[in-house]
């Protein structure tokens, strides 16, 4: 980028020279000679301009992909936390190893597939061990399902 503003300055500085040579010599020759100059100096400028396009388009280009690439760096290494269990309830997810001290739990596989999120699966505190994902709600037998009422032995 640097070299380009470089060129370009010294494109304008070689013009301004041939406007200064046009005023000291006057003939035909000198003037066909500064304007011929003058018009191949256009293209080159021409030329560079396209090439500050293009280098400014690249640069996007790479830092996007730096971003993106850090991003997937960042995911894999927090997916290395997860390994794959059948829970109590039956639903095979993906369970947080709690290297960190933060609580066990399982995450979405749903989410992290499709999209390299991780959102934790909640409880719906219901009878048949339901977790919800509070992004795609999608539902998982997490826990074992409570027994039936009708299940219990009566007191005498
Ligand atoms: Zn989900």
């Amino acid at each position: 980028m640097v070299e380009i503003a470089t060129a370009l300055a010294s494109i304008k500085a070689i013009r301004e020279l041939g406007g200064w040579l046009l005023t000291k010599y006057k003939d035909a020759e000198t003037e066909r000679r500064v304007h011929e100059i003058t018009a191949k100096l256009g293209d080159v400028q021409d030329k560079l301009h396209e090439l500050r396009e293009e280098n400014i388009a690249v640069l996007e280009e790479k830092r996007q992909l730096t971003e993106r690439l850090r991003a997937a760096e960042e995911r894999n290494a927090r997916r290395s936390h997860y390994r794959l269990v059948r829970a109590a309830g039956g639903a095979q997810l993906p369970e947080f190893d709690g290297h960190d001290g933060s609580l066990r739990h399982y995450i979405c596989p749903a989410c992290m597939e499709t999209r390299g999120e991780f959102h934790p699966l909640q409880d719906l505190q219901n009878r048949v061990g339901t977790h919800a994902c509070p992004a795609c709600k999608a539902h998982y037998r997490v826990d074992r399902p409570d027994p039936e009422p009708s299940s219990v032995e009566p007191d005498f």
